[in-house]
């Protein structure tokens, strides 16, 4: 086993994975480290006893704008075209999430709904996507009913149940990220390329990591990695744990994942329901859609959020708001000090980034570390 290398990455997630085929494609040795027992990180996938393509640590959609990204990553898999959505029962009736003018047509009487849409076009124009906090503060009263109505049936309970908060504390971008729509447009994104890979995120990643120049060693936590020397560090674990949890840990939410096999062919209509009431899950993903596969039985899974603690479960999401910013900050500084040591991904970075920006991410930082 080779002992000295240029550059270790910790973690081999979307962040760590690009990375290293950045560096091995530049010439330069790497190491890939993880403590997990696959590679991919949260976006690892497998194929289950009945042929269907789970996403282990839930739903991965992959969309970009960006030709660059969606040419490099077309060099390591093949994609099956894919249009994302969402449906949220409310009032026992399934709705397109985000909301949109049908959804507006399925839960409003005629004129009610004639109105709100009439006034969605004439405040906001067509095709647009508006923030429901951004509606909330419109000054309409019909508008305002609107708002509060989507406001309670889709983003409240949801939201508390999945951050542990108010929708007010978390940053403004955060339900952003949900807008409502003023159109029939019913995807749950907007970008230009949207798709999974066809034999599956892991062998994306494996393909990329596959480069002479890259060794991978699995089952390791960064602390137990003895004899191995390497002049350049790039951690994609949390900042937190780097230091030793020198300030407050960062909080974090976690996922439980109740997956259920059903012997029939179809669960649900699309790949994701939203439960945006008090029920205690948050969704269900229905696998088999993404790659529209054709199978006897189905395999679903309830979506659990709960508190990260520190040893006893995984993390997921950075909580975006403001005193965890703050916090992070402050172990920022302490990064900035160490010398050739780079803090990647959403853990390392800690931000709620989609695979598409933290691919961006990588992009930049192998720029600047490269410049040409
Ligand atoms: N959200 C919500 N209701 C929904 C969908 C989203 O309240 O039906 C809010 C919620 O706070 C969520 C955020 O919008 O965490 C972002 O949603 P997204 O679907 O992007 O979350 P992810 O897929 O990253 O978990």
């Amino acid at each position: 086993m080779q002992k000295n290398y240029q550059n270790l990455i910790v973690g081999a997630g979307i962040s760590g994975a690009v990375l290293a085929r950045l560096l091995a494609e530049n010439g330069q040795s790497v190491l890939v480290i993880d403590k997990r027992s696959h590679i991919g990180g949260n976006c690892y996938d497998y194929t289950d006893e009945n042929g269907i393509n789970i996403h282990k640590y839930g739903p991965h959609i992959f969309r970009t704008n960006d030709e660059q990204i969606w040419q490099f990553l077309s060099r390591f898999t093949a994609w099956h075209e894919y249009t994302h959505k969402v449906r949220s029962k409310i009032n026992n009736k399934e709705v397109p999430i985000p909301f949109n003018f049908e959804s507006i047509d399925i839960l409003f009487d005629k004129q009610k709904a004639k109105i709100f849409k009439e006034k969605l076009l004439k405040n906001y124009g067509k095709n647009k996507k508006v923030p429901i906090l951004e509606l909330k503060k419109f000054p309409d009263a019909d508008l305002k009913e609107l708002a509060d109505f989507i406001y309670e049936n889709v983003f409240y309970h949801y939201t508390l149940k999945q951050w542990g908060c108010e929708p007010e504390e978390l940053s403004a971008d955060t339900l952003a990220r949900v807008p409502i729509y003023t159109s029939y447009y019913d995807g749950y994104f907007t970008e230009k390329y949207q798709a999974i890979p066809v034999p599956g995120y892991t062998k994306m990643f494996e393909n990329m990591l596959n480069h002479p120049n890259i060794n991978i060693q699995l089952n390791i936590d960064f602390k137990d990695l003895k004899d191995i020397n390497y002049e350049r560090l790039f951690y994609s674990g949390s900042i937190d744990e780097f230091f030793n949890y020198k300030f407050n840990a960062l909080p974090y939410r976690s996922l439980n994942f109740r997956f259920n096999t059903l012997d029939q062919q179809k669960f649900q209509s699309v790949a994701v329901v939203n439960y945006t009431g008090q029920e205690t899950y948050t969704r269900i993903t229905e696998f088999k859609h993404f790659l529209n596969q054709q199978t006897q039985k189905t395999t679903i899974a309830y979506e659990y959020p709960f508190t990260f603690e520190v040893g006893k479960n995984k993390r997921y999401y950075p909580i975006p708001k403001r005193e965890n910013e703050q916090l992070y900050q402050k172990y920022l500084e302490l990064a900035k000090k160490e010398k050739n040591v780079y803090f990647i991904g959403r853990l390392g970075e800690y931000k709620y980034y989609a695979m598409q920006n933290a691919v961006s991410a990588i992009f930049k930082l192998f720029k600047k570390l490269n410049p040409v």
